[in-house]
Formats: C-alpha cells, structure tokens, sequence
C-alpha cells in the first residue's frame, strides 16, 4: 500500500533532500511549506505521517501540532534546528512520535519515519467525510456523488469552507475570501448565497444540512 508523507518545511533545500530519501524508499510525499497548507493538506488528502519543522513562517511547529491534534492522531516527526527546540520536545507531552535534530541524515530520517509507522500502524488518518468532492482543477464541487451547479461565488464560498471542515468563518472574511479587495460592503451577501447553496444541496438530499449558521460570527462546514 502507498503511503503518503507531507513534509511540513520552509527551506526548500531541506524539503528536496528529506522528499528525495523517501520517494527513493517509494514512500510518496506532498510538500507544503507553511502551517496553513498543512493544515489544509490533512484535512483535504490521506496522510500517514507529518514531517514538520520547528520554525515556519506562519506558526511555530509546536502550535501547528496543537491545532493539527485537534483534527487528526496522524504520526509527526519535529525536525528542530536548536537544542532548546530538543529540550522542549523531550520534556514536554507534546504528542509528537519522534524528533530528529538538523543537520539530519536522510538515512536517520527515513529510518525513524519506518520505524514511527511500524509503531503507529500505518493505516492513513482519512480526511473528515464531508459528502463534499473538491476538484480545484476543474472548479467544480460533487456532494454525495452529485455535481453542484454553482456560480462562481458560491463555487469559490463553498471551496472556502471545505477547505478546512470545521472552522469557523466570520462573514468579513469570507468575503475577503471570494472578491478579494473590490467587495460588496453588506455582509449580507453571504447569508444570500449560503441560503442558495443550501437549496442547491437540498435538492441532492433533502435532509443534508452539512453547513452550520453561528449566530452574530459567520458559517462553519460540519466535519
Ligand atoms: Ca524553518
């Protein structure tokens, strides 16, 4: 069975070496190089192990873990450039599965991911069922099989909340989201498409109701 490694990592050099050790072991990877794309990746692909660096761009790894744990128990190895880093993932029950300190060995690092999936099982932590399918190619969204017939707002407000199933969107930035900086000023517009993408859905089951109104904040995707 393929299994798939996302490595979490900002410098693209380190990324190259640490994809190239595995993919020559046939592991498959996906590379992403900050926290908000790994969030993304895991909620979107089947993932059997995360290799996340420390120090990111966006959010530090330890953070990354925090919000990654709430969704998923996927396996993560920290890479970690410092000794304070080492001091913290040893001392603290962070949930990490392993560590391995930079500068690494390929070999090292392939032979930790071998050995946390040995432990681990490696089964891959299933993206949430959302009934939803995303084809970002295409621009199009299937729900239960079925093709929604959306306009380009709805498509882009939908994607948006599929995303990252379970988080919740405020209207603002929903609609920073779909219309960039030329946006309507009513935040009203969204309710109004949200009430037609329901329909839409509605059609396909009529008891579906997978997107959820918080009251005075904005919408979330039940996961
Ligand atoms: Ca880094």
């Amino acid at each position: 069975m393929e299994r798939v490694i996302l490595v979490v990592e900002d410098e693209s050099g380190i990324a190259d070496t640490v994809q190239y050790a595995l993919e020559t072991e046939s592991f498959r990877t996906s590379w992403v190089n900050n926290g908000h794309d790994a969030l993304k990746e895991l909620a979107q692909k089947p993932i059997n192990l995360v290799i996340l660096d420390i120090g990111l761009p966006d959010i530090n790894g330890f953070e990354l873990l925090k919000s990654i744990r709430k969704q998923s128990d996927v396996p993560v190895i920290f890479l970690s450039a410092r000794n304070e880093e080492i001091d913290r993932i040893v001392g603290l029950e962070i949930g990490a599965d392993d560590y391995v300190s930079k500068p690494f060995s390929p070999r090292e690092l392939v032979a930790r991911v071998k050995a946390v999936l040995k432990r681990t099982g490696s089964v891959p932590d299933k993206p949430p069922a959302t009934g939803f399918e995303l084809d970002k190619e295409k621009a199009t969204i299937r729900f239960q099989g079925q093709a929604l017939d959306l306009t380009r707002a709805e498509y882009s407000l939908l994607s948006t909340l599929l995303d990252q199933p379970g988080r919740v969107f405020e209207r603002a930035q929903l609609i920073a989201q779909i219309w960039n900086h030329n946006h309507p000023s009513d935040e009203r517009v969204i309710d109004t498409h949200i009430k037609e993408i329901r329909a839409k859905i509605r059609k396909i089951d009529t008891n579906a109701d997978p997107i959820k109104t918080h009251r005075g904040i904005g919408y979330s995707l039940n996961a």
